[in-house]
Order: C-alpha cells, then sequence, then structure tokens
C-alpha cells in the first residue's frame, strides 16, 4: 500500500499492520461473502486488535489516529467486503455527530463502546425524504424528561445488527423554523427500546452479505439525555456528519480498487489469446493504465480531505469530491475488469462484478452523485467568484482584451447619457453579455442605488433593459439596440480581423 508523506508515524505503522489482517482475512471474508454470512466474527477480530477504534480519541478508547486512521481501516476493511460497509455505518452512525456536538458524557457513553465494536448505523432517509433530506416526517416530541419518536427510516445500512442508531427526527412544523432548516434534531435510539421495531430487509443489486433495512418507531420513549446537540440543531450535525461519511465512504470504496487491479493483471498476464498474453495487447495495457490512474487519484484526493479535516477543516468540497470520484471510478473499473476477464470477469468467482455492483450503490449513498455536483457547485463556485479581469476596449491593440482594475469612466460625472455609454461600450466588448452591478460599479465608482437609478430611468426611455433575480431585485443590464445605436455611430462597434480585406468583401 502507498503511504502519503503526511502521514504521521503511527498512522504509517497501522496501515501497514490492518494491510495485513486484511490481507490474511480476505479468505474467510470471501467464504461468508459467498454464503451470505453477516461477518461478525471477522468484525470481533478486528475490533480485538483495536480497529474499530481508528477513528477515535485516545480519551475514548480509540487508537488516536483521526479521519486519517479512520480512512485507512475503512480503506482497508473494505477489503475484506461487508467488514467495511460495517465499520463505515458504526461510525456514522455518531462518531463525527457525537464528538463535535456531544457532551463529555455522552462522548463517555458511546465513543468507548463504539472503539469496543458496537455497532451503529445512521437513519436519515425515509420514503418521501431521500435526496431532500430536510423533508423527514419522523417526529420527536418532549414528555417531560423524555423525548416520543414517531416515524419511519428507510434504507439503513446495517439496520438489525447495530446497536446505537442516530436518528434525525422533526421537531418543528414552524415554517419559519422550517425555513431556516432548525426543525430537526438528533437522536441516539437504541436496539431493545420498545416500540423500536425492524420493520423489512431489503434485496439489494449489492451488500450480499450486509442487511439494509426500514425500521419503525412507534411511540419510542428516549431520554432527554439520548439527544444529541441543541433542540433543532439536527440540520447542521447532518451536514458535518455526512462530510464525514462521504469522507469514509470514499476510503472504503477507494479499498475496493487497487485488490481488483490486482486480479485484473494477474489474470491478463496467464491469459493466452491469439498466441499472445492478452497483457500484451495495448488496448488492455492502456485500460489497466486507467485504472491504476484512478486508483491513485482515488487515494490522493481521498486522504488529502481526510488531512485537512484532521486540520479542522469542514472538507465539505473535497469530502463530496472524493465520495462522487471514487464511486464514479468503482463502477469505471468494475465494468473495465469484467471487459479485461472476458466471460469470467461475468462470474461471481472473480472479484470484478462485485466492484461494478458495490460502486453502483455507491454513487447513490450518502447523497447521490448528482447531490454532490450540487454541493460542490454551490459552495466550490463561491471560491472562484473573483474573477478580477474585464474585457475592456484597448486603444493600442484596437481590440477588447483582459484588463484589471478601474474602468475609463472610474470616478467621472456618470450621467444617463454616460451610462447608455458604458452600456453600449460594454456591448462593444462583451456583446453576448449582460453587465452585472458589481463590473458597473468597478467602470464607474458609483453606489449600487445610484447605479439602480440610472438603469430604471434609462429602462424607462426605452434604451437598457435590465434582468432581475428570482426575489424580483434588478441584478445586470445591457443596452438594447436602441440605446446602442443612439450611444455611438455603427463606426464605433465595426471590427474586422486583420486578414479580412473590407473593401474587397464587406459592405
Ligand atoms: C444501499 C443503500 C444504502 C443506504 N444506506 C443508508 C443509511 O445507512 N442511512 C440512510 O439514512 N440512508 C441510506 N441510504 C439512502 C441514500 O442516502 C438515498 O438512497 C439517497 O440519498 C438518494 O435518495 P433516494 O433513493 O430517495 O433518491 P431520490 O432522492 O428520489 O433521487 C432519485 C434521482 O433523482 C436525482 N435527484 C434528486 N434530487 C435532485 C436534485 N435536486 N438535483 C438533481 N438530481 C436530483 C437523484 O440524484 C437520483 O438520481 C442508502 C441507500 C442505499 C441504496
Amino acid at each position: 500500500m502507498q503511504t502519503y508523506p503526511w502521514w504521521t508515524k503511527e498512522q504509517i505503522e497501522f496501515a501497514k499492520e490492518i494491510e495485513q489482517f486484511a490481507t490474511e482475512n480476505i479468505p474467510r471474508a470471501e467464504e461468508l461473502f459467498w454464503t451470505r454470512t453477516f461477518p461478525m466474527e471477522l468484525v470481533e477480530k478486528a475490533v480485538k486488535r483495536g480497529y474499530f477504534g481508528a477513528g477515535i480519541p485516545k480519551e475514548y478508547g480509540g487508537l488516536g489516529l483521526g479521519c486519517t486512521g479512520a480512512c485507512i481501516a475503512c480503506e482497508q476493511l473494505n477489503r475484506m467486503y461487508a467488514v467495511g460497509h460495517i465499520l463505515v455505518t458504526s461510525y456514522i452512525g455518531g462518531l463525527h455527530q457525537i464528538l463535535h456536538n456531544g457532551t463529555e458524557e455522552q462522548k463517555q457513553e458511546w465513543l468507548t463502546k463504539m472503539a469496543k465494536g458496537q455497532l451503529g448505523a445512521v437513519c436519515i432517509t425515509e420514503v418521501f425524504a431521500g435526496s431532500d433530506a430536510a423533508s423527514v416526517m419522523t417526529t420527536a416530541e418532549k414528555d417531560g424528561d423524555e423525548w416520543i419518536i414517531n416515524g419511519k427510516k428507510r434504507f439503513t445500512t446495517t439496520a438489525g445488527p447495530a446497536e446505537r442508531y442516530l436518528v434525525y427526527a422533526k421537531t418543528s412544523d414552524d415554517p419559519e423554523v422550517r425555513r431556516k432548516n432548525q426543525h430537526l434534531t438528533t437522536f441516539v435510539v437504541e436496539k431493545g427500546t420498545p416500540g423500536f421495531h425492524l420493520e423489512k430487509v431489503n434485496p439489494l443489486v449489492a451488500f450480499d452479505n450486509l442487511p439494509n433495512s426500514y425500521l419503525d418507531f412507534d411511540n419510542v420513549r428516549v431520554p432527554d439525555f439520548n439527544r444529541i446537540g441543541p433542540v433543532g440543531g439536527g440540520w447542521n450535525i447532518m451536514m458535518t456528519g455526512l462530510n464525514f461519511e462521504r469522507l469514509i465512504g470514499a476510503a472504503a470504496a477507494a479499498g475496493a480498487l487497487e485488490d481488483v487491479i490486482k486480479q485484473v493483471i494477474y489474470y491478463t498476464s496467464r491469459r493466452v489469446q491469439f498466441r499472445s498474453q492478452i497483457s500484451d495487447f495495448q488496448h488492455n495495457q492502456f485500460k489497466i493504465a486507467d485504472m491504476i490512474t484512478k486508483q491513485q487519484v482515488a487515494r490522493l484526493v481521498t486522504f488529502y480531505a481526510a488531512y485537512i479535516m484532521d486540520m479542522g477543516q469542514m472538507a465539505a468540497i473535497e469530502s463530496g469530491i472524493a465520495k462522487m470520484l471514487n464511486t464514479d471510478y468503482a463502477t469505471e473499473i468494475g465494468l473495465d475488469a469484467i471487459q479485461l476477464m472476458g466471460g469470467d470477469g461475468l462470474t461471481r468467482f472473480y472479484p470484478a462484478e462485485r466492484l461494478l455492483r458495490e460502486g453502483k450503490i455507491g454513487q447513490i449513498v450518502a447523497g447521490t452523485n448528482e447531490v454532490q455536483k450540487l454541493v460542490i457547485y454551490r459552495m466550490g463556485a463561491l471560491g472562484y467568484l473573483d474573477w478580477p479581469f474585464r474585457l475592456r476596449w484597448n486603444e493600442k491593440l484596437e481590440t477588447p482584451t483582459l484588463s484589471l482594475g478601474k474602468g475609463p469612466w472610474y470616478g467621472k460625472e456618470i450621467t444617463e447619457d454616460v451610462m447608455l455609454k458604458i452600456l453600449a461600450e460594454d456591448y462593444r466588448c462583451n456583446p453576448g453579455l449582460y453587465m452585472a452591478i458589481d463590473d458597473c460599479e468597478k467602470e464607474t465608482g458609483l453606489p449600487k442605488e445610484k447605479i439602480l437609478d440610472l438603469w430604471a430611468k434609462l429602462e424607462q426611455k426605452g434604451l437598457i433593459v435590465t434582468f432581475k433575480d428570482r426575489r424580483g431585485n434588478v441584478i445586470m443590464a445591457k443596452a438594447n439596440y436602441i440605446g446602442i445605436r443612439k450611444a455611438y455611430p455603427l463606426e464605433h462597434y465595426k471590427w474586422f480581423p486583420d486578414w479580412f480585406d473590407v473593401e474587397k468583401l464587406g459592405f
């Protein structure tokens, strides 16, 4: 396994040890996969060695290896199929949420048990709340020192064997509270609590020996002690919890890639067709090169995201990118591995088809990859808004070029006529674009209100058009054809490249 220069000595030693453990236990994991047996015996073996405590701080009985350690453990244990997923669900069923929002007593109560192998699960998804996770209908009502939970959850991984369930429930119906996403609260519900039932186990395309289930909460009473974070704080806890979920899910997905690539290289060097090893065909080598590239990129983005999370950053974009890339890569590598192994690749004897099936699940869990793109766009694009350049007329070159800083009208008196000229000049340099208020501020130095006032007057005169945002606020403007003509004669806008002979070819 490749380690990274920024890992600590402890993390490197841990990685080597757990890699060997996983390798030695793959044959048994394989048997449990075939017989569709929940791999409790392997979980117990991993717990005995302390591996379920990798991401848990030492003061709560863990190994104190941070998010990086959690990722190393999820990556390596996922080479043993369900064992890795079980660690992932145990961690997403509370580690990050309790560590960052729980009281000291709550951490002592649940993190210590987690380190000792108590299995957990997270319950966000409901029948009517999938990607739209804020729309959960499960309710929690306060009754003295207790909360009464009613509702249902679905698609809960490890539901059944898990002992601890981290549940998001609605605690307010007030539309104003809902608008602020303060309507959810987080609770721990333990297996065996009266009224808490397992309703149905899903037959899935993968997760061969791992249950994924519906849950029913029928007047389930939990003490206020089981509330994690403030009443109404559930949405924020869910969002930061999901960052961690995406991170360790990405690590688990990355863990499955290396073994499949090794299997493919082993296979293609032993398979002979047309008197050649099929690994000698360049087309096959290119496919394997692509697989290696993806596997290395997958690990790099994952462990970079883990590192910055360990540095205290939210890593919302980075963990979303890692989750999306790694699960896309898993399906792509799964498909390529099958293709490289021909008919054998489609049999359950080899792990290629399993990677494809698991990869497909990965593209949907923890927020679908489309939802990751929404997150990456909404949060990521914020970091790209500071484009400091504007296309302005370059007198020397007599063409629009990227320019910095203030425009030629900056600080001068801006009458309606001048504003029209500014918008018309913008047509000359950026013909297809509206001019935003920010652009106009850069050109004129005027305050926003003054710009809007001038735009309103010009629009009334039918010389410009404005663009309003969804709330009805004017945010951009452009000169219309009448305004463009009124501001300057046609000659002003004419522009022909050097090679175009206007005399001969133009008119
Ligand atoms: C195997 C498995 C394990 C799971 N484990 C858990 C678990 O342990 N705990 C838990 O709480 N949940 C779990 N889930 C639920 C999982 O998180 C949801 O399935 C996922 O969030 C998508 O919700 P949905 O299935 O209702 O799809 P929908 O939200 O109905 O989405 C359907 C399609 O519409 C697209 N879509 C939806 N909204 C938008 C939008 N705004 N823009 C663009 N596209 C959109 C989606 O990308 C998708 O392609 C699991 C699911 C599976 C399949």
